[in-house]
Protein backbone atom coordinates (compact mmCIF):
# COMPACT_ATOMS: atom_id res chain seq x y z
CA UNK A 1 0.00 0.00 0.00
CA UNK A 2 3.00 2.44 0.63
CA UNK A 3 4.99 4.31 -2.57
CA UNK A 4 8.26 5.15 -0.18
CA UNK A 5 9.46 4.96 3.27
CA UNK A 6 10.42 9.06 4.08
CA UNK A 7 12.96 8.30 6.65
CA UNK A 8 14.78 10.74 9.31
CA UNK A 9 18.32 10.44 10.49
CA UNK A 10 20.30 11.95 13.16
CA UNK A 11 22.45 14.95 12.39
CA UNK A 12 23.81 15.53 16.05
CA UNK A 13 27.47 15.94 15.37
CA UNK A 14 27.44 15.49 11.89
CA UNK A 15 28.04 18.82 10.41
CA UNK A 16 29.40 20.08 6.93
CA UNK A 17 31.58 17.41 5.20
CA UNK A 18 30.85 15.00 7.52
CA UNK A 19 26.99 14.84 7.37
CA UNK A 20 27.54 14.06 3.31
CA UNK A 21 29.85 11.08 4.54
CA UNK A 22 26.96 10.14 7.11
CA UNK A 23 24.31 11.00 4.05
CA UNK A 24 26.20 8.89 1.55
CA UNK A 25 27.15 6.01 3.67
CA UNK A 26 23.72 5.84 5.14
CA UNK A 27 22.15 5.59 1.62
CA UNK A 28 24.82 2.84 0.46
CA UNK A 29 23.50 0.95 3.54
CA UNK A 30 20.34 1.34 3.05
CA UNK A 31 20.44 -0.35 -0.80
CA UNK A 32 22.94 -3.00 0.39
CA UNK A 33 20.60 -4.24 3.30
CA UNK A 34 17.93 -4.22 1.28
CA UNK A 35 19.58 -6.09 -1.39
CA UNK A 36 19.75 -3.65 -4.04
CA UNK A 37 15.50 -3.91 -4.21
CA UNK A 38 15.30 -0.08 -3.39
CA UNK A 39 16.64 3.10 -4.40
CA UNK A 40 17.54 6.09 -1.73
CA UNK A 41 17.69 9.87 -2.66
CA UNK A 42 17.84 12.54 -0.28
CA UNK A 43 15.77 15.86 -0.52
CA UNK A 44 15.16 17.98 2.36
CA UNK A 45 17.30 16.55 5.16
CA UNK A 46 15.22 13.28 4.67
CA UNK A 47 16.22 10.08 2.63
CA UNK A 48 13.29 8.85 0.55
CA UNK A 49 13.45 4.97 -0.23
CA UNK A 50 11.53 3.74 -3.16
CA UNK A 51 11.23 -0.15 -4.15
CA UNK A 52 12.73 -0.53 -7.52
CA UNK A 53 10.07 -1.57 -10.72
CA UNK A 54 7.25 0.25 -9.42
CA UNK A 55 6.74 -2.26 -6.69
CA UNK A 56 5.21 -0.98 -3.24
CA UNK A 57 6.95 -1.19 0.09
CA UNK A 58 6.52 -4.26 1.51
CA UNK A 59 6.68 -5.68 5.27
CA UNK A 60 10.05 -7.37 4.61
CA UNK A 61 11.67 -4.18 3.73
CA UNK A 62 10.47 -2.13 6.46
CA UNK A 63 11.52 -4.49 8.65
CA UNK A 64 15.18 -4.53 6.92
CA UNK A 65 15.35 -0.70 7.33
CA UNK A 66 14.18 -0.81 11.16
CA UNK A 67 18.06 -2.48 11.38
CA UNK A 68 20.14 0.01 9.26
CA UNK A 69 21.97 1.82 12.03
CA UNK A 70 21.66 5.62 11.28
CA UNK A 71 18.12 5.86 10.86
CA UNK A 72 16.68 7.56 13.63
CA UNK A 73 13.11 6.64 12.43
CA UNK A 74 10.55 5.68 8.87
CA UNK A 75 8.19 6.56 8.09
CA UNK A 76 6.50 4.50 5.08
CA UNK A 77 4.29 7.35 3.27
CA UNK A 78 1.86 7.69 0.38
CA UNK A 79 2.54 9.71 -2.63
CA UNK A 80 -0.38 12.16 -3.55
CA UNK A 81 -0.82 14.47 -6.25
CA UNK A 82 -0.48 18.12 -5.37
CA UNK A 83 -4.09 18.17 -5.66
CA UNK A 84 -6.99 18.42 -2.84
CA UNK A 85 -9.31 15.95 -3.99
CA UNK A 86 -6.34 13.15 -4.17
CA UNK A 87 -5.05 14.20 -0.97
CA UNK A 88 -8.34 13.36 0.94
CA UNK A 89 -9.14 10.75 -1.07
CA UNK A 90 -6.11 9.09 -0.39
CA UNK A 91 -6.07 10.13 3.67
CA UNK A 92 -9.54 8.57 3.48
CA UNK A 93 -8.42 5.33 1.90
CA UNK A 94 -5.14 5.25 4.24
CA UNK A 95 -7.56 5.42 7.29
CA UNK A 96 -9.51 2.80 5.90
CA UNK A 97 -6.76 0.28 4.77
CA UNK A 98 -5.98 1.17 8.70
CA UNK A 99 -9.09 0.60 10.18
CA UNK A 100 -8.84 3.54 11.66
CA UNK A 101 -12.19 4.52 12.69
CA UNK A 102 -12.16 5.57 16.06
CA UNK A 103 -10.14 7.48 18.78
CA UNK A 104 -8.15 11.52 18.07
CA UNK A 105 -6.49 12.77 15.19
CA UNK A 106 -4.79 15.93 14.08
CA UNK A 107 -4.00 16.83 10.86
CA UNK A 108 -1.20 18.36 10.53
CA UNK A 109 0.07 19.90 6.95
CA UNK A 110 3.37 21.55 5.61
CA UNK A 111 3.44 23.02 2.24
CA UNK A 112 7.07 24.23 1.47
CA UNK A 113 5.82 24.82 -2.12
CA UNK A 114 3.83 27.83 -2.42
CA UNK A 115 2.38 26.98 -5.75
CA UNK A 116 0.49 25.11 -4.59
CA UNK A 117 -2.98 26.86 -3.22
CA UNK A 118 -4.03 26.08 0.29
CA UNK A 119 -2.14 27.31 2.97
CA UNK A 120 -1.22 24.45 5.71
CA UNK A 121 -3.44 26.13 8.11
CA UNK A 122 -6.61 25.98 5.78
CA UNK A 123 -5.39 22.75 3.98
CA UNK A 124 -5.74 20.98 8.00
CA UNK A 125 -9.22 22.92 8.69
CA UNK A 126 -10.38 21.40 5.63
CA UNK A 127 -8.98 17.67 5.72
CA UNK A 128 -10.03 17.82 9.22
CA UNK A 129 -14.07 18.02 8.37
CA UNK A 130 -14.13 16.13 5.27
CA UNK A 131 -12.32 13.56 7.81
CA UNK A 132 -15.28 13.97 10.13
CA UNK A 133 -17.60 13.52 7.69
CA UNK A 134 -16.47 9.99 6.43
CA UNK A 135 -15.44 8.78 9.85
CA UNK A 136 -18.05 9.99 12.62
CA UNK A 137 -16.30 8.22 15.99
CA UNK A 138 -13.23 10.17 15.00
CA UNK A 139 -12.71 13.45 16.72
CA UNK A 140 -10.09 16.12 17.15
CA UNK A 141 -7.29 16.51 19.43
CA UNK A 142 -4.73 18.82 18.31
CA UNK A 143 -3.00 18.45 21.51
CA UNK A 144 -2.41 14.88 22.34
CA UNK A 145 -3.50 13.00 19.27
CA UNK A 146 -4.12 9.04 18.87
CA UNK A 147 -3.28 9.50 15.26
CA UNK A 148 -1.12 12.18 13.83
CA UNK A 149 -1.88 12.44 9.87
CA UNK A 150 0.60 13.90 8.48
CA UNK A 151 0.62 16.07 4.96
CA UNK A 152 3.88 17.29 3.39
CA UNK A 153 3.89 19.36 0.04
CA UNK A 154 6.96 19.43 -1.22
CA UNK A 155 8.56 21.20 -4.58
CA UNK A 156 9.73 17.64 -5.42
CA UNK A 157 6.53 15.50 -4.41
CA UNK A 158 3.46 15.34 -1.67
CA UNK A 159 2.89 12.51 0.33
CA UNK A 160 1.05 11.69 3.30
CA UNK A 161 1.82 9.44 6.26
CA UNK A 162 0.33 8.36 9.84
CA UNK A 163 3.44 6.79 11.51
CA UNK A 164 6.69 7.20 12.73
CA UNK A 165 8.59 4.61 13.61
CA UNK A 166 11.53 4.86 15.87
CA UNK A 167 14.53 3.29 14.99
CA UNK A 168 18.01 2.51 16.61
CA UNK A 169 19.86 5.20 15.34
CA UNK A 170 23.59 5.34 16.02
CA UNK A 171 26.10 5.73 12.89
CA UNK A 172 26.07 3.93 9.41
CA UNK A 173 28.38 0.81 10.09
CA UNK A 174 31.75 2.08 8.15
CA UNK A 175 31.61 5.01 9.49
CA UNK A 176 33.43 3.93 12.79
CA UNK A 177 36.66 1.70 12.10
CA UNK A 178 37.20 -1.86 11.97
CA UNK A 179 37.22 -4.26 14.80
CA UNK A 180 37.09 -7.94 15.42
CA UNK A 181 34.13 -9.24 18.03
CA UNK A 182 35.26 -12.10 20.09
CA UNK A 183 32.02 -14.28 20.10
CA UNK A 184 31.49 -16.62 22.67
CA UNK A 185 28.25 -18.84 22.58
CA UNK A 186 27.05 -16.30 25.37
CA UNK A 187 24.58 -14.17 26.14
CA UNK A 188 27.07 -10.82 26.20
CA UNK A 189 29.89 -11.03 23.64
CA UNK A 190 26.68 -10.73 20.74
CA UNK A 191 25.16 -7.25 22.21
CA UNK A 192 29.13 -5.71 22.58
CA UNK A 193 28.96 -6.84 18.67
CA UNK A 194 25.83 -4.73 18.37
CA UNK A 195 26.66 -2.13 20.11
CA UNK A 196 29.70 -1.10 18.39
CA UNK A 197 28.00 -2.12 15.27
CA UNK A 198 25.46 0.57 16.22
CA UNK A 199 28.44 2.83 16.58
CA UNK A 200 29.49 2.71 13.09
CA UNK A 201 32.31 -0.06 13.26
CA UNK A 202 32.95 -2.81 10.41
CA UNK A 203 33.42 -6.10 12.31
CA UNK A 204 34.10 -9.90 12.07
CA UNK A 205 33.89 -12.17 14.19
CA UNK A 206 36.40 -14.66 16.08
CA UNK A 207 35.20 -17.70 18.06
CA UNK A 208 37.25 -20.76 19.75
CA UNK A 209 35.26 -24.28 20.06
CA UNK A 210 36.85 -27.47 21.41
CA UNK A 211 36.51 -29.86 18.56
CA UNK A 212 35.81 -32.72 18.13
CA UNK A 213 33.98 -33.02 21.91
CA UNK A 214 31.62 -30.12 20.99
CA UNK A 215 31.85 -29.76 17.36
CA UNK A 216 29.16 -29.32 14.83
CA UNK A 217 26.27 -28.06 17.40
CA UNK A 218 28.73 -25.38 18.89
CA UNK A 219 29.78 -24.04 15.33
CA UNK A 220 26.01 -24.41 14.41
CA UNK A 221 24.58 -22.35 17.46
CA UNK A 222 27.95 -19.77 16.76
CA UNK A 223 26.73 -19.15 12.97
CA UNK A 224 23.42 -18.19 13.75
CA UNK A 225 24.39 -15.54 16.33
CA UNK A 226 26.23 -14.35 13.24
CA UNK A 227 23.55 -14.42 10.90
CA UNK A 228 21.11 -12.96 13.50
CA UNK A 229 24.19 -10.02 13.58
CA UNK A 230 24.09 -9.99 10.12
CA UNK A 231 20.87 -8.19 9.80
CA UNK A 232 22.30 -5.46 11.14
CA UNK A 233 25.11 -5.69 8.97
CA UNK A 234 25.23 -4.21 5.51
CA UNK A 235 28.74 -6.02 4.02
CA UNK A 236 29.58 -9.44 3.87
CA UNK A 237 30.52 -10.36 7.76
CA UNK A 238 33.23 -13.06 8.07
CA UNK A 239 33.17 -15.47 10.95
CA UNK A 240 36.26 -17.17 11.68
CA UNK A 241 36.03 -20.22 14.09
CA UNK A 242 39.22 -21.42 15.64
CA UNK A 243 40.22 -25.00 16.91
CA UNK A 244 41.08 -24.47 20.19
CA UNK A 245 41.62 -28.07 21.51
CA UNK A 246 45.45 -28.16 21.03
CA UNK A 247 46.02 -24.81 22.89
CA UNK A 248 44.08 -26.04 25.73
CA UNK A 249 45.46 -29.31 26.04
CA UNK A 250 48.81 -28.36 26.18
CA UNK A 251 47.68 -25.31 28.92
CA UNK A 252 45.82 -28.57 30.99
CA UNK A 253 49.18 -30.58 30.49
CA UNK A 254 50.99 -27.68 32.85
CA UNK A 255 49.03 -28.91 35.78
CA UNK A 256 47.88 -25.10 37.08
CA UNK A 257 44.30 -25.78 37.31
CA UNK A 258 42.96 -21.97 38.44
CA UNK A 259 45.01 -19.84 36.31
CA UNK A 260 43.70 -22.07 32.86
CA UNK A 261 41.40 -19.91 32.12
CA UNK A 262 43.39 -17.10 32.11
CA UNK A 263 45.79 -18.71 30.44
CA UNK A 264 43.60 -19.87 27.37
CA UNK A 265 42.31 -15.97 27.10
CA UNK A 266 45.66 -14.81 26.94
CA UNK A 267 46.06 -17.46 24.13
CA UNK A 268 43.27 -16.32 22.61
CA UNK A 269 43.87 -12.96 22.41
CA UNK A 270 47.15 -13.62 21.11
CA UNK A 271 45.58 -15.63 17.96
CA UNK A 272 42.73 -13.15 17.56
CA UNK A 273 44.97 -10.15 17.54
CA UNK A 274 46.89 -12.31 14.94
CA UNK A 275 43.72 -12.82 12.99
CA UNK A 276 42.80 -8.78 13.46
CA UNK A 277 46.07 -7.82 12.24
CA UNK A 278 45.43 -10.16 8.89
CA UNK A 279 41.54 -8.71 8.47
CA UNK A 280 42.91 -5.04 8.84
CA UNK A 281 40.79 -4.92 12.30
CA UNK A 282 42.24 -1.75 14.54
CA UNK A 283 40.45 -3.16 17.70
CA UNK A 284 39.52 -6.39 19.31
CA UNK A 285 35.70 -6.42 21.23
CA UNK A 286 34.84 -8.71 23.83
CA UNK A 287 31.44 -9.23 26.11
CA UNK A 288 33.34 -8.44 29.22
CA UNK A 289 31.70 -7.23 32.04
CA UNK A 290 33.50 -6.54 35.26
CA UNK A 291 32.81 -8.91 38.84
CA UNK A 292 30.16 -10.87 36.47
CA UNK A 293 32.21 -14.30 36.92
CA UNK A 294 35.06 -14.89 39.12
CA UNK A 295 37.46 -14.50 35.79
CA UNK A 296 36.11 -10.81 35.26
CA UNK A 297 38.12 -9.45 37.64
CA UNK A 298 40.15 -5.84 37.36
CA UNK A 299 43.29 -7.75 37.70
CA UNK A 300 42.10 -10.39 35.69
CA UNK A 301 41.49 -8.30 32.89
CA UNK A 302 44.72 -6.63 33.24
CA UNK A 303 46.49 -9.89 33.08
CA UNK A 304 44.73 -11.10 30.20
CA UNK A 305 44.97 -7.66 28.42
CA UNK A 306 48.62 -7.87 28.64
CA UNK A 307 48.88 -10.74 26.20
CA UNK A 308 48.50 -8.00 23.60
CA UNK A 309 49.31 -4.59 22.40
CA UNK A 310 45.81 -4.25 20.85
CA UNK A 311 42.62 -1.90 21.88
CA UNK A 312 40.78 -4.08 23.80
CA UNK A 313 36.65 -2.72 23.86
CA UNK A 314 34.39 -3.88 26.29
CA UNK A 315 31.17 -2.09 25.97
CA UNK A 316 29.31 -3.65 28.38
CA UNK A 317 31.79 -3.64 31.21
CA UNK A 318 29.56 -1.71 33.16
CA UNK A 319 26.22 -2.83 32.31
CA UNK A 320 23.87 -4.82 34.68
CA UNK A 321 23.51 -8.51 33.61
CA UNK A 322 19.51 -7.79 33.73
CA UNK A 323 20.24 -5.26 30.97
CA UNK A 324 22.23 -7.14 28.86
CA UNK A 325 19.71 -9.87 28.81
CA UNK A 326 16.87 -7.04 27.73
CA UNK A 327 18.99 -5.85 24.79
CA UNK A 328 19.74 -9.74 23.94
CA UNK A 329 16.23 -10.11 23.80
CA UNK A 330 15.62 -6.76 21.68
CA UNK A 331 18.31 -8.04 18.90
CA UNK A 332 16.86 -11.77 18.58
CA UNK A 333 20.30 -12.89 20.02
CA UNK A 334 19.28 -14.53 23.49
CA UNK A 335 17.01 -17.39 22.18
CA UNK A 336 20.34 -18.73 20.42
CA UNK A 337 22.73 -17.77 22.92
CA UNK A 338 20.62 -19.99 25.30
CA UNK A 339 21.09 -23.07 23.24
CA UNK A 340 23.28 -25.50 25.44
CA UNK A 341 25.86 -26.12 23.55
CA UNK A 342 29.22 -24.76 25.02
CA UNK A 343 31.68 -22.67 22.91
CA UNK A 344 34.85 -24.47 24.74
CA UNK A 345 34.67 -28.09 25.93
CA UNK A 346 34.05 -27.86 29.69
CA UNK A 347 36.74 -30.58 30.47
CA UNK A 348 39.26 -27.29 29.78
CA UNK A 349 37.31 -25.06 32.45
CA UNK A 350 38.77 -24.96 36.11
CA UNK A 351 36.33 -25.83 39.11
CA UNK A 352 37.71 -22.74 40.96
CA UNK A 353 39.27 -20.01 38.30
CA UNK A 354 41.91 -17.61 40.32
CA UNK A 355 40.20 -14.12 40.75
CA UNK A 356 43.91 -12.98 41.35
CA UNK A 357 46.98 -13.10 38.76
CA UNK A 358 49.79 -11.49 37.18
CA UNK A 359 51.07 -10.91 33.82
CA UNK A 360 54.64 -12.01 34.70
CA UNK A 361 53.49 -15.35 36.24
CA UNK A 362 51.52 -16.20 32.98
CA UNK A 363 54.31 -15.72 31.18
CA UNK A 364 56.69 -18.19 33.06
CA UNK A 365 53.84 -20.26 32.83
CA UNK A 366 53.38 -20.07 28.87
CA UNK A 367 57.38 -20.30 28.47
CA UNK A 368 56.87 -23.99 29.71
CA UNK A 369 54.86 -25.02 26.35
CA UNK A 370 57.77 -24.75 24.29
CA UNK A 371 55.29 -24.55 21.20
CA UNK A 372 52.72 -22.78 22.17
CA UNK A 373 53.20 -20.18 19.28
CA UNK A 374 52.95 -22.83 16.83
CA UNK A 375 50.07 -24.26 18.18
CA UNK A 376 48.28 -21.00 18.32
CA UNK A 377 48.88 -20.34 14.33
CA UNK A 378 48.36 -23.64 14.05
CA UNK A 379 44.61 -23.06 15.62
CA UNK A 380 44.16 -20.22 13.56
CA UNK A 381 45.22 -21.54 10.14
CA UNK A 382 42.61 -24.64 10.42
CA UNK A 383 39.96 -22.18 11.59
CA UNK A 384 36.61 -22.50 9.64
CA UNK A 385 35.57 -19.33 7.60
CA UNK A 386 31.93 -18.52 7.09
CA UNK A 387 30.81 -15.90 5.48
CA UNK A 388 27.78 -14.19 5.84
CA UNK A 389 25.37 -11.74 4.05
CA UNK A 390 21.61 -10.52 5.32
CA UNK A 391 21.36 -13.48 7.72
CA UNK A 392 22.59 -16.23 5.29
CA UNK A 393 25.71 -18.12 4.76
CA UNK A 394 27.06 -17.82 1.46
CA UNK A 395 30.60 -19.13 1.10
CA UNK A 396 32.68 -21.26 3.96
CA UNK A 397 35.84 -22.91 3.32
CA UNK A 398 38.74 -23.73 5.78
CA UNK A 399 41.40 -20.45 6.09
CA UNK A 400 44.65 -22.00 4.79
CA UNK A 401 42.42 -22.85 1.84
CA UNK A 402 41.70 -19.68 0.88
CA UNK A 403 43.69 -17.26 2.76
CA UNK A 404 47.35 -16.65 3.85
CA UNK A 405 48.78 -15.49 6.95
CA UNK A 406 50.65 -12.76 5.91
CA UNK A 407 53.61 -13.08 8.48
CA UNK A 408 54.65 -16.62 7.11
P1 LIG B 1 29.57 -14.24 27.08
O1 LIG B 1 28.14 -14.17 27.50
O2 LIG B 1 29.89 -13.33 25.94
O3 LIG B 1 30.07 -15.65 26.88
P2 LIG B 1 30.45 -14.32 29.75
O4 LIG B 1 29.84 -13.35 30.71
O5 LIG B 1 29.99 -15.71 29.71
O6 LIG B 1 30.37 -13.67 28.30
P3 LIG B 1 33.13 -15.25 29.64
O7 LIG B 1 32.63 -16.54 29.17
O8 LIG B 1 34.06 -15.18 30.78
O9 LIG B 1 31.99 -14.24 30.03
O10 LIG B 1 33.79 -14.49 28.41
C1 LIG B 1 34.18 -13.16 28.43
C2 LIG B 1 34.42 -12.72 27.00
O11 LIG B 1 35.55 -13.40 26.45
C3 LIG B 1 33.28 -13.06 26.07
O12 LIG B 1 32.26 -12.09 26.11
C4 LIG B 1 33.97 -13.12 24.74
O13 LIG B 1 34.15 -11.82 24.20
C5 LIG B 1 35.32 -13.72 25.09
N1 LIG B 1 35.26 -15.18 24.92
C6 LIG B 1 35.09 -16.11 25.87
N2 LIG B 1 35.04 -17.35 25.34
C7 LIG B 1 35.21 -17.22 24.03
C8 LIG B 1 35.25 -18.13 22.90
N3 LIG B 1 35.11 -19.44 23.07
N4 LIG B 1 35.43 -17.62 21.67
C9 LIG B 1 35.56 -16.28 21.50
N5 LIG B 1 35.52 -15.38 22.49
C10 LIG B 1 35.34 -15.83 23.73
MG1 LIG C 1 30.66 -17.20 28.16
Amino acid sequence: MYDFVVIKYSEIGTKGKNRKVFESKLMNNIILQLNHKVTAKKIYGRIIVTPKENKKIDKNMLNSLKKVFGIKSISPAIEVKKDYEDIRNNIIKLLKDKNITSGSFKVDSRRTDKSFPIRSFDLNKNLGADILDEFPDLFVDVHNPDYLIRVEIRHELAFVYLENIECFAGYPVGAGGKASIMLSGGIDSPVAAWIMMKRGMKLNAISFYSPPSNNEKTVMKLIELSKKLSEFYPFNFYHYIIPFTEVQLAIKNLNIESYSLIMQRRSMLRIASKLAKHTQSNALITGENLGQVASQTLENMITISDATDMLILRPLVGYEKLEIVKKAQEIGTYDISIWPYKDSCVAFLPKKPATKSFPDKMKKYEEKINNLLELELNALKNSLVYVIKNGEVIDNYVFSDKEVFKSE
